[in-house]
């Protein structure tokens, strides 16, 4: 028996088949990843047919082995790989790298679900600790994480390096204790049980009435409608028919509250997928899906993929959210995956959101997809009272970072025992450092932007390639004493609020805080526990948590979104607002909400104010006619990139001129221009944006484009459909 293998040629990833012997201790399928010889490497391949003979005239080779053993993609993903192909212009090796999930171990490892967490505490006097950082400076782990114990006192383990654990453990400097990690949410199983109020029955029953079509509804719902005992009943409906479910949500932390809810009610038919899990749960999942025995999903985006047979729903809650939209090759959206396999399963695609993507809406309002809606909170609930306070006369008072207002409001909220949650959108402690006597600002040297300084760990940070450096006690340039910490991050905020509010319980969620796994979930669940009076965090905190004791939101800073040169920036801001805005007075008690903006009166943050999401459309909408931007045109963008800066100018000239003499269909060529991320990682990136209406030309036209490209090894093209943002 002889296998065609897809493989990928060369840097280039150009997809070739080539045929292969299939050995006898092998036991090949269709869709199988494998490792097979090509020159004199073992590379990597798909088997996408097997056959009986061959008759080409060069010498056969065999399959060496199989990867991931046991897994493989379906003849559903094989043909999606071909779509992902064909709308992201990527190659099919990609696609299909894409779908099987990476870092698959063959042997189960046990799956930490334990009900305790491990915590790292001080073993040692707080001066021997600062006297060993002070002598180890070059050891920069474990210098961040002493520093975080000495002034948290308790940390969690897996947020930490564990070489630096085991050397600091061996010393005995710290110690590790165990804590529980979960209490019981008895809401969840309440929530399953509750009858549903008349909106949602009406949802329900239309969604349910065409259970078994394909068709795409847009659930409208704000926020506090209750949109996820919808999801939860028709989940049970599909299951019921013995079909399956799959739903998606934008980010890990709200997986975390998601499916908590979903293991309530469904328990072991769940399984839980996104980038958090390790390699050993990852296993357990997948294999529990290839075994059949799981009838619902809930993930982020790569979660689209998970070969489950027979589907009955594809829910994507949060459906404006940009996480949905991969940034790297393939460039793919998960809302286009989903349609599709809503086709090829004949199942309805629910869209879901307070604060729907304008392009979503537009389709609702045109009836390319069903509208739903939900205009009132669940209960006795109202949306809460927002209040917009002008930043420049606080300025001149002294207040940079909290108004009055809000101060006030902090006060009163803490002397309630009532919860607060802070947005501000940065992290790190401070955005730049740059010395008042000669200039000096600390940058990238990869990608020429100001690093971020992160107190904790006393270092200077790159937030897009990760490039890290000690800070030093003087300006390196010109050894003066004045080096000056500027633009608030979290990490600055936390102290500003500590030092205010002594006896406050204070617990920052960012990229920081959560990067080791179960930390998201352990900090939502022990806020949701009222083991915390203030939340403070980076849009993470914005999106679909539920946490009935909150009365006071406060945006730190609401123009930090506004003020991005990006089309999208004013849909961004009024959803981020009007979502983090919805975090409060979800229950009985009233809702206050502080926007802190220095330009109060921006018609987007007054319909924040006035949750009134269909003016903000309809205000966007005309700005986006009148400009020619999506949902009236379709984008888009193309990456010209090299290490040498002349080559990249140069070759964006000719990309731009080619596009120019082969787009005949009114399309509008803009640019080139310096990219957003000039400089990234060494490289220099300029930029095209291309408005269109018809996608079959344009992308003929993008193909060969492409190809031109394939074989200059020193500027490479990044093509971009439908980007999140150019
Ligand atoms: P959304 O996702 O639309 O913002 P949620 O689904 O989180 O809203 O629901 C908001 C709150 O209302 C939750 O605390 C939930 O428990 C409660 N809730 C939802 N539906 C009902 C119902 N039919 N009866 C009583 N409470 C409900
Ligand atoms: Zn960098």
């Amino acid at each position: 028996m002889f296998a065609s293998v897809l493989i990928s040629y060369e840097v280039k990833s150009l997809d070739k088949t080539f045929t292969y012997k299939i050995p006898s201790n092998l036991s090949i399928k269709i869709g199988m990843k494998v490792k097979v010889p090509f020159g004199n490497k073992l590379i990597n391949g798909f088997v996408i047919d097997i056959v009986n003979s061959y008759d080409g005239n060069y010498e056969i080779k065999a399959i060496k082995e199989v990867v991931n053993e046991g897994f493989y993609l379906n003849k559903e993903l094989l043909e999606l790989g071909e779509y992902i192909k064909s709308k992201t212009l990527c190659s099919l090796m990609t696609a299909y790298e894409t779908m099987l999930p990476k870092g698959l171990k063959t042997k189960s490892i046990k799956s930490d679900y334990s009900t305790y967490d491990k915590y790292l505490v001080l073993n040692k006097e707080d001066n021997i600790l600062k006297e060993y950082i002070s002598n180890n400076q070059r050891y920069l782990n474990q210098v961040i994480l002493l520093t975080d114990l000495l002034n948290n006192k308790k940390v969690l383990k897996n947020k930490y390096h564990i070489s630096s654990i085991n050397t600091l453990l061996k010393k005995e400097l710290i110690k590790e204790v165990l804590e529980q990690k979960y209490r019981i949410n008895k809401e969840a199983k309440e929530l399953c049980m509750m009858k549903m109020t008349e909106e949602q029955a009406m949802v329900f029953d239309r969604v349910n009435e065409d259970l078994n079509k394909s068709g795409t509804f847009l659930l409208y719902g704000i926020t506090g409608s209750g949109k996820t005992l919808v999801y939860i009943n028709l989940i049970k409906e599909v299951i019921k028919n013995n079909k399956r479910a799959i739903m998606l949500v934008p980010e890990i932390s709200l997986t975390a509250q998601t499916s908590q809810i979903f293991y309530d009610y469904f328990g072991n038919d769940v399984a839980v997928f996104h980038s958090g899990l390790s390699a050993g749960e990852k296993y357990d999942e997948y294999t529990k899906i290839l075994r059949d025995e799981i009838k619902v999903v809930i993930g982020t985006r790569s979660a689209i993929f998970t070969p489950l047979k027979d589907l009955g729903i594809i829910i994507i809650d949060e459906e404006h959210s940009d996480t949905y939209k991969q940034d790297n090759n393939p460039r793919y959206h998960a809302r286009d995956m989903a349609l599709w396999r809503s086709k090829y399963h004949n199942c309805p695609l629910v869209l879901g959101s307070a604060t729907p993507s304008l392009e979503s809406m537009a389709r609702g309002i045109k009836g390319n997809y069903c509208l739903l809606k939900m205009t009132k909170r669940v209960g006795i609930a109202t949306y809460p009272e927002v209040m917009i306070v002008d930043m420049a006369p606080e300025l001149k008072k002294g207040n940079s970072i909290f108004s009055e207002l809000l101060l006030k409001k902090i006060e009163e909220k803490l002397d309630k025992k009532e919860q607060i949650i802070l947005l501000l959108n940065r992290r790190g402690y401070s955005t730049f450092v740059t010395c008042q006597n000669c200039g000096y600002t600390y940058k990238c040297p990869h990608c020429e932007i100001s690093l971020t300084y992160h107190k904790s760990s006393n270092s200077l940070r790159c937030h897009y390639c990760g490039f890290t450096v000690l800070k030093d006690d003087k300006c390196p340039s010109c050894k003066e004493d004045a080096l000056n910490y500027l633009g608030l991050g979290t990490e600055k905020l936390e102290l500003e609020l500590k030092s205010r509010f002594k006896t406050a319980r204070i617990v920052r969620m960012d990229a920081d805080t959560t990067s080791n796994k179960g930390s998201h979930e352990k900090i939502i669940n022990d806020f949701k526990f009222l083991d915390y009076d203030i939340l403070l965090g980076t849009q993470m905190i914005s999106k679909g948590l539920d946490f009935p004791n909150v009365s006071l939101v406060g945006v730190i800073n609401a123009d930090t979104t506004l003020n991005i040169p990006d089309y999208k920036s004013n849909e961004n801001t009024f959803s981020l607002l009007n979502q983090v805005s919805g975090r409060a007075g979800r229950s009985n008690i009233k809702g206050e909400v502080i926007l802190q903006t220095f330009n109060p009166d921006n018609f987007t943050l007054e319909c924040v104010k006035e949750n009134d999401y269909l003016k903000y459309f309809n205000y966007e909408m005309n700005i986006r006619k009148e400009l020619k931007y999506p949902p009236y045109v379709y984008l888009a963008g193309i990456k010209i990139v090299s290490k040498d800066y002349d080559m990249a100018s140069k070759e964006a000239s000719k990309v731009a001129n080619y596009l120019r003499s082969n787009l005949k269909n009114n399309e509008i060529v803009l640019g080139p221009t310096t990219a957003t991320m000039f400089k990234n990682g060494d490289n220099y990136r300029f930029q095209i944006t291309i408005k269109y209406k018809e996608e079959d030309k344009l992308l003929e036209v993008l193909r060969s484009l492409e190809e031109l490209y394939l074989v200059n090894k020193k500027v490479y093209l990044e093509i971009d459909l439908n980007p999140g943002r150019i």
